[in-house]
């Protein structure tokens, strides 16, 4: 296979053409996000040096002045390609550092040559910052944030940027090791098919970042309540269906619905607002009373359910009684001063041969029913599968479901 060199230069032109053209677009319609800015200067200035050097016979060295620019626009290149990714994962960028880093491969050059040594010694000092660089960018493409999982287009850029260090610490290699020629039609088609290459998973990695990331802030929101950040329904069926796929049914579980008593009056009496701080206190003390194995949601208004994995009924009982008596023992503060608030409970078990779980939402609603009637403030369970086999859901009235209401037993 043979490339000619005007071809390779006229594919890497308009390709990077083409790239700056793709981000600009994405930069001007997504304003907020920065790093686009970033990203498209480095293709920018990495476009621009590609220009300059179509201008450059293969077996001649351009003049300092023109090399310096060059290595300035690659220098430029690379630490945008770094700023990007700080930008990304909302890091300070480092205006000074990234000025510094950029020039200096530019600056390297005479001053090597000015030293006296060679036009290899100069070149390979050159190559070596650049490569600390892109070993730098590597490292930041692929730094995890806390708290959260990694994209699975972080290795694409990782891989890219520590290939492009490798790189060059190669070409420092044949600079220093061998006496091969520094300008060579051979070594121009090389590394033009390198930058290539290295330049799709490169500026693809970029997309895929952006569109992954995008993505999951969309699945985040269409799983979560926004008032509570707890699982919303859809984010507890997807939870459930995640945790136990794999699985025929699901496995032995508690469950557990509370609603807050009388939140109406709550409402009526400390506005909409008030309403909304005691849901959101009301959530942080959920999350504490439970595991972190623990699926909490919020069902509806002021009901939140809670699936247990593992959990006996005696367990489940002690849980649900514990939260009971949180809430009912230590009041909410509102603007207003400290507010007494009370939960009702419904609790249920599921087994493993009991795979419906809209049954046991229903079991453990009914027994939230009774303890409503029974006076409120209370935990009331109903009996793991007292549903019987074969009775359609539809027809089963909470009345048919026996539970129990005895707060003694769970103190
Ligand atoms: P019970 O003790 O029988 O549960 O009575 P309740 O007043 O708590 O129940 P009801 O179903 O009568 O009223 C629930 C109220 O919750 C009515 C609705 O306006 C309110 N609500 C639902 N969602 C929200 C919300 O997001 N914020 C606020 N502030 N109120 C909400
Ligand atoms: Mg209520
Ligand atoms: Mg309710």
């Amino acid at each position: 296979m043979f490339l000619d060199l005007a071809t390779l230069h006229f594919a890497s032109a308009t390709s990077r053409c083409a790239y700056v053209i793709v981000f600009l677009v994405m930069a001007l319609s997504q304003r907020g996000q920065i790093f686009l800015w970033h990203w498209m200067g480095a293709m920018a200035a990495s476009m621009a040096g590609s220009f300059i050097m179509m201008g450059v016979p293969p077996e001649t060295l351009p003049s300092v002045p023109v090399t310096m620019v060059i290595y300035w626009l690659y220098g430029a290149s690379l630490v945008l390609s770094w700023t990007g990714f700080r930008s990304f994962f909302g890091r300070p960028v480092k205006i000074g550092l990234g000025a510094f880093l950029a020039v200096l491969p530019a600056v390297l050059y005479p001053i090597v040559l000015a030293t006296g040594l060679s036009t290899r010694f100069a070149l390979a000092a050159v190559f070596a910052n650049c490569s600390a660089v892109a070993a730098l960018t590597s490292y930041e493409s692929f730094r995890r944030m806390p708290g959260v999982a990694r994209l699975w287009s972080q290795y694409i850029e990782a891989v890219a940027f520590g290939a492009y260090a490798l790189i060059l610490l190669l070409s420092i290699g044949m600079l220093l090791g061998t006496d091969r020629p520094i300008a060579s039609a051979e070594s121009a088609r090389a590394s033009l098919i390198l930058d290539q290459v290295a330049g799709v998973f490169v500026y693809f990695g970029y997309v895929a970042m952006t569109a992954e990331r995008a993505n999951r802030r969309l699945v985040r929101i269409a799983e979560t309540d926004p008032l509570t950040e707890l699982y919303n329904r859809r984010g507890l069926a997807e939870a459930l269906h995640q945790r136990f796929a794999d699985r025929d049914g699901y496995p032995s579980a508690g469950l557990l619905i509370a609603d807050i008593d009388h939140f109406k009056v709550i409402n009526d009496a400390h506005g909409h607002e008030g309403g909304d701080r005691i849901l959101m206190a009301f959530a942080k003390r959920m999350c504490s009373a439970f595991r972190g194995t623990d699926l909490v949601a919020r069902w509806g208004g002021e009901e939140f359910l809670v699936v247990l994995p593992g959990a006996t009924q005696r367990e489940l009982a002690a849980v649900a009684e514990r939260l009971r008596a949180s809430v009912a023992e230590e009041p909410f503060s509102l603007r207003t001063g400290a507010l007494a608030v009370t939960i009702s409970i419904g609790i249920t078990t599921m087994d493993p041969n009991d795979n419906d779980f809209e049954q046991a939402v229903q079991r453990a609603d009914a027994a939230l029913y009774a303890a409503k009637s029974g006076g409120r403030n209370r935990v009331c369970s109903a009996p793991a599968a007292a549903l019987p086999d074969g009775v359609p859901k539809n027809d089963v009235q909470e009345d048919g479901v026996q539970t129990r209401c005895d707060d003694a037993a769970f103190a």
